[in-house]
């Protein structure tokens, strides 16, 4: 009950426009089972094999994110399946997932990750990187993905004008992506940020999408 009780309270202080992706990850298909009664349909995992596992159980009506750091090699796993990739953040990435999506006769939705974090950890293009990736010829002839946005993390921090400054940078960013006449692989519609402890803050900065674990299924170890 308390992750229908959860999910009600969130879904009831989110804006209609808003998308929530509720952060199974870690959680057991017993949780994600509770989720998907109480009307949720759109999950994400951090790790591959994890995601696939509950793809391969679960309902064939779920939209399964990957919003994890993708590791090329493992992309092949969810080629049939990912509904949206949050993290790609490297041309050779996007490669390997249009290979993929090909094999799979699929166009697969991409977020490009954007380095917005004071922290070196976290990973991400900057406004530099991105631009030359989206200008580029080769970006042009992967006809089997699509870019339909931007996904970010802020930094980890208690301090909400640092973490504020942050989101702003990346709708920023976002505005700046405009929809190519002649490269309908790039099409913004999305800016995916925000997560339990900051998505509200992430709406009234120009989120879309919010990914929320804890609040929805209680902490993780
Ligand atoms: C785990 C995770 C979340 C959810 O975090 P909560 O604080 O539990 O809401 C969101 N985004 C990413 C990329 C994550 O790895």
């Amino acid at each position: 009950m308390a992750i229908k009780n959860n999910l009600e309270r969130i879904k009831a202080s989110l804006p209609a426009n808003i998308t929530l992706v509720a952060v199974s990850k870690t959680k057991p298909i017993s949780d994600l089972m509770e989720a998907y009664q109480s009307g949720q349909r759109v999950f994400g995992e951090n790790k591959i094999q994890e995601m696939t596992e509950k793809w391969e159980t679960m309902p064939k009506d779920i939209e399964w994110h990957m919003i994890g750091h993708v590791q090329t090699n493992k992309v092949k796993f969810m080629a049939e399946y990912v509904s949206l990739i949050h993290g790609v953040d490297s041309f050779k990435l996007l490669q390997e997932i249009n290979k993929q999506a090909l094999k799979h006769q699929r166009i697969i939705n991409c977020l490009l990750q954007i380095h917005i974090a004071e922290e070196e950890t976290k990973f991400g293009l900057d406004a530099s990187e991105l631009n030359i990736l989206l200008t580029s010829e080769a970006f042009k002839d992967l006809k089997n993905i699509r870019i339909i946005g931007l996904m970010g993390m802020a930094t980890f921090t208690e301090n909400e004008s640092q973490i504020k400054k942050e989101f702003l940078h990346l709708k920023a960013i976002f505005e700046t992506l405009k929809p190519q006449p002649t490269t309908y692989n790039l099409q913004p519609s999305t800016l995916s940020m925000g997560m339990s402890g900051d998505y509200q803050l992430a709406i009234a900065c120009g989120s879309t999408m919010v990914r929320i674990g804890s609040s929805i299924f209680g902490g993780r170890i």
